[in-house]
């Protein structure tokens, strides 16, 4: 098929903080340095932000260094002056802790909604005369004839059937075609897996590890304790996990009666009966939180994966023609639940290398890879080195955790062994009871939603009639060895209610996939113990339409 081409000095893919700030940060370097260069950012989403969800507490160091006068330009920000509070819950009471670790400080942080944020940097990078294309998903990325250096990435078709053929509203993708290309897919990014597979970038390194959350934005109301309690950031650990699941809770005040909360689950989780978005309702209905949001409602809900694997699983940074940034690169820093400032750090320093080596004319590895030294020597560097056993010391079971993570704080993350290993999600599951536990009753559909209608509020839309993004290499194992061994987990883990396992007439079980419901969190190609599901990126615009999450 005849493919329209088109040409740019740099291309970033994928629109989440590391990528805005790589191309607002190179486009503004180039204008000081009078070059003029033309720079191109896709992103899947039907508009910036709308796939961008987050916590967030925003250490905005690198906001900062990106734009000093962010705050009078119109950043959104929801909060100012946090003051933590740190909590083990057990299933019906809490105690607070009475010392926050150094890296828990929130001080000098503020609380904004990434779709807000991201939103606005996309404005910023438009006024700076970048192109920005919303709805447009990378779905291969493009070698030159060496088949090792990047030349570029295309974008999917629309407008095909879910057969595959054309419809009367067919648009072919586009091939865009740059110097240098960023990925910045975020976590479980499906070009990456692509590059990774064609050039080996993880290759000697531990696995990436993930997270999954679900979280919600509530409204509470105006004379709820909460709005005057001393705390305005609470993490949370213990129930309902217990302390053998990686795992917590948080709840973040905002402006407009408004909390930001989620429960974020390990993906290293043993138990194929867990479903995390139970265990988010659980943690909704324990006292210290349903007294918090108690007469509120939920104004969005959505949920997203989290890079969790940090420094022993950066990949190789710089490839001939292309560099990674963000939670692409594994750099979310696990121990301070913050990976927006690295990520927008990352962009920045990539674009920097970006310059010299246009100004150099070469696009090599060997001159892209200042990216990489550029990485070493920064605060990124510092903080996620500080950080880099204590993941795995969070996977560990019972208190053998605390006594880890006791000898990694004194010792400057280096602990009893270092590294301590890492080990694959889709690993980790173990056949034991299969005994599915009760789920959580008394949903109101207004504070406490059952998944579908938790699906309705993440505004998820996606064209029904296109081929299914979601692989699934062989069908008959998910009726065989996965049911007979895990009871289908796939039903559990996914937050979006994809897959169900439904039996038909005469018995036969059949994997019923709802594709349209996606929120493209990625959990299922993560967490699935066969690895028999691949994510690919539906037709772009498709998927969840965060706005305040
Ligand atoms: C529940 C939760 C709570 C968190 N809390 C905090 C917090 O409090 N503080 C903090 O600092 N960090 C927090 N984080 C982590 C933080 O959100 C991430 O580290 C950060 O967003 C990573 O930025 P990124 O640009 O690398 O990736 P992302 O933010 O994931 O952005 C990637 C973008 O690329 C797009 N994309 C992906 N693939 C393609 C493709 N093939 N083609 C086109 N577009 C594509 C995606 O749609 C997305 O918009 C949290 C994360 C979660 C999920």
């Amino acid at each position: 098929m005849e493919r329209e081409k088109l040409e740019f000095d740099v291309l970033f893919v994928g629109a989440g903080p590391a990528n805005l700030a790589g191309a607002i940060h190179l486009k503004k370097l180039a204008q000081q340095k009078g070059k003029e260069i033309e720079v191109c950012l896709i992103e899947k989403a039907e508009s910036i932000g709308a796939h961008s969800l987050s916590g967030a507490v925003l250490d905005p160091k690198a906001l900062k260094e990106l734009m000093p006068d962010y705050l009078e330009k119109g950043c959104p920000i929801e909060a100012t002056d946090l003051r933590d509070g740190f909590f083990y819950l057990t299933a019906s009471g809490q105690f607070k802790l009475p010392y926050t670790p150094r890296y828990m400080h929130n001080a000098g942080c503020c609380i904004i909604s990434l779709s807000k944020l991201c939103a606005w940097l996309g404005t910023v990078a438009e006024e700076l005369g970048i192109n920005v294309f919303p709805g447009f998903a990378g779905t291969e990325a493009l070698y030159d004839e060496s088949g090792k250096r990047v030349i570029g990435v295309r974008t999917g078709d629309k407008g095909l059937n879910k057969d595959g053929k054309q419809k009367s509203t067919f648009e072919p993708g586009v091939d865009l075609l740059a110097n240098v290309t960023v990925f910045g897919e975020g976590p479980k990014g499906s070009l990456m897996r692509e590059v990774a597979q064609k050039i080996g970038i993880f290759a000697g390194k531990m696995p990436p590890v993930f997270e999954t959350a679900v979280k919600e934005v509530i409204e509470i109301p105006s004379e709820s304790p909460f709005l005057k309690s001393p705390d305005t950031v609470l993490h949370t650990f213990g129930y309902p996990l217990g302390l053998n699941t990686k795992g917590g809770g948080f709840v973040y005040r905002m402006k407009e009666n408004r909390v930001s909360l989620g429960l974020v689950v390990g993906m290293d989780y043993e138990d194929p009966m867990l479903e995390p978005y139970q265990e988010f309702l659980r943690f909704k209905k324990h006292p210290l939180i349903a007294d918090i949001i108690r007469g509120g409602k939920v104004l969005q809900q959505g949920a997203k994966t989290l890079s969790a694997g940090g420094f022993y699983t950066m990949p190789q940074l710089a490839v001939d023609g292309a560099l990674f940034v963000g939670d692409s690169a594994s750099m979310q820093n696990v121990q301070r639940l913050k990976g927006i400032h690295t990520a927008m750090k990352s962009g920045m320093l990539a674009a920097e290398a970006i310059l010299s080596a246009i100004e150099k004319n070469d696009f090599s590895m060997a001159t892209l890879r200042e990216y990489a030294l550029k990485v070493d020597a920064s605060w990124i560097k510092t903080e996620l080195y500080e950080a880099r056993n204590f993941g795995q010391a969070l996977s560990q079971k019972g208190l053998s955790k605390f006594i880890t993570v006791g000898a990694q704080y004194v010792s400057g993350g280096r602990g009893f062994v270092d590294p301590l290993k890492i080990v694959d999600d889709a690993t980790t599951m173990k056949a034991g009871s299969l005994m599915a536990a009760t789920n959580v009753q008394d949903l109101d559909g207004k504070l406490y939603l059952d998944k579908l209608t938790g699906v309705y509020w993440s505004g998820v839309k996606h064209e029904e009639d296109q081929p299914c993004h979601l692989v699934i290499p062989d069908p008959n194992l998910c009726v065989t060895r996965c049911w007979d061994t895990f009871r289908s987990p796939c039903a559990r883990f996914c937050p979006g209610q994809v897959y169900e396992m439904v039996q038909e007439e005469g018995g036969r079980r059949r994997l019923k996939l709802t594709p349209s419901n996606c929120l493209h969190c990625k959990t299922c190609e993560i967490k699935d113990p066969f690895k028999n599901i691949i994510w690919t990126c539906p037709e772009g615009g498709g998927g969840p339409n965060y706005s305040i999450v």
